[in-house]
């Protein structure tokens, strides 16, 4: 956690130096050191010393930020005599951008946007630095009648300087069917190159579940209920699918540059060598074996044919099987969830329905690189939340995020791994979602 904060001072030190000579420099940082809400329900971001906090998802500007160590949460905006209510400009508030998402990324807010004009939808990535004093617009990627509808069907991500902008194009009347699209957006240099849109409908998704590892973007593709994976190339754009079993449905993370894991709906862990393209089975990390002990007695009791010494305890074995909802992965480890998302593969839908009588959401089991069991981890949201029906789970910096539509929770990573996590309140400031809307294109 330290050197972490070092690293990034640093990097901030030479951004600010560079941005002071004329010439921007853009940290070229991972995806996934930056972001615990990527999986998450609302777009709270997390930075070396607090929380930023952007409304999403059709809702006007609305940016705040968290600071842990004094506890103060305040408006995004510099102006010392601004209202921050929308009537003036200000970089914290105003009715002039709808929020899709946004991406804490090298020390600034990105953010994307749609701008309405009397005829026309802009879609817009703004920058936002993370005082509030700027807010440059980089780029209009998209420019549509405002007779289209888009619908913002992933939140965007950045990985190694470029942002990727997934969108879903339809109409007025017909949200339900039409082309999806994904473009990338390079921070350092401004270029834009966008993917060949697909169509998307009932049967077809389109791209979805963008993770970000070393030189490439990984996204899975759907279309007409059939899943591929591939990857985009980030040093020279060119697109190459994995050559996966044909039973992938769709789960997968990136564990390594060579390593692929991804799930078969039969209880089959597959792990791919993207080197070889070879696919490996591996079926015993859905098995959990159990042993239960009996003693003597209860042992002539169960089985009265059996011969029985006396004084002896008996061990039993039980093979259970779960099935794989979900994984993710923080560089060490693979979490596998039985029933809670990780990802945000539906807008947002990255949780679960929580079963009300057990108040347990459901199992994350901890799988080390040999894919032995380490911990099975029961999520028990009981108490955690007056509105506890939806929430995702993301690790970042040793910490386990469990997030819900009104709070974010922690939990240090060391006590996830020994089984029984204690959630505590990191975040519970201002959180605007309307639960009403989640389900409103699925
Ligand atoms: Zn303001």
């Amino acid at each position: 956690m330290k050197g972490k904060t070092k690293i990034s001072i640093i990097v901030l030190a030479l951004f600010f130096l560079l941005a002071g000579c004329g010439k921007e420099e853009i940290p070229i940082e991972d995806f996934v050191q930056s972001n615990p809400a990527t999986a998450a329900i609302n777009n709270i971001m997390k930075s070396d010393t607090g929380y930023y906090y952007s409304a999403a998802y059709g809702k006007n500007l609305s940016l705040h930020y968290d600071d842990v160590e004094s506890g103060q949460n305040i408006y995004l905006c510099s102006k010392p005599e601004c209202r921050h209510d929308g009537d003036v400009f200000c970089t914290a508030t105003s009715s002039k951008y709808e929020i899709n998402s946004t991406y804490f990324y090298g020390g600034s807010l990105y953010l994307d946007v749609v701008e309405a004009t009397e005829t026309e939808l802009l879609y817009k990535l703004l920058r936002v630095s993370a005082d509030g004093s700027e807010l440059t617009e980089l780029v209009t990627y998209l420019m549509l009648n405002n007779d289209s509808v888009v619908i913002a069907s992933q939140p965007m991500m950045i990985h190694r300087g470029v942002a990727v902008l997934p969108y879903r194009l339809g109409s007025i009347g017909n949200a339900d069917e039409g082309v999806t699209g994904t473009y990338f957006y390079n921070l350092v240099t401004g270029e834009l190159t966008a993917l060949p849109e697909l169509e998307y409908g009932a049967r077809s998704n389109g791209r979805e579940r963008f993770i970000g590892h070393g030189d490439y973007i990984y996204f899975n593709t759907q279309m007409n209920r059939k899943n591929t994976l591939s990857r985009y190339c980030l040093t020279d754009g060119t697109v190459e699918e994995l050559e996966l079993l044909n039973t992938y449905v769709g789960i997968y993370e990136v564990m390594d540059e060579d390593t692929v894991y991804y799930y078969y709906s039969g209880e089959t862990l597959f792990e791919y060598k993207i080197s070889t393209k070879e696919t490996i089975p591996h079926e015993e990390a859905f098995l959990k074996r159990n042993m239960t002990y009996f003693d003597a007695d209860d042992m002539e009791l169960l089985f009265p044919d059996l011969e029985i010494t006396d004084g002896l305890t008996y061990g039993m074995e039980t093979i259970d099987r779960y099935k794989c909802q979900d994984m993710m992965t923080d560089g060490t480890y693979l979490y596998v969830a039985e029933t809670v998302d990780f990802h945000n593969v539906n807008m947002l839908l990255p949780g679960m329905v929580v079963d009300a009588e057990e108040m347990i959401a459901g199992y994350v089991h901890v799988l080390d690189r040999e894919l032995t069991e380490i911990a099975k981890v029961p999520i028990n949201i009981k108490g955690l939340a007056d509105y506890y029906e939806n929430f995702s789970i993301k690790i970042l910096d040793n910490t386990v995020y469990l997030q819900t539509v009104n709070t974010v929770y922690g939990c240090p990573l060391q006590d996830f791994l020994a089984g029984e996590p204690v959630f505590t309140t990191v975040y519970d400031h201002v959180i605007e979602i309307n639960p009403g809307t989640v389900w409103q294109w699925q």
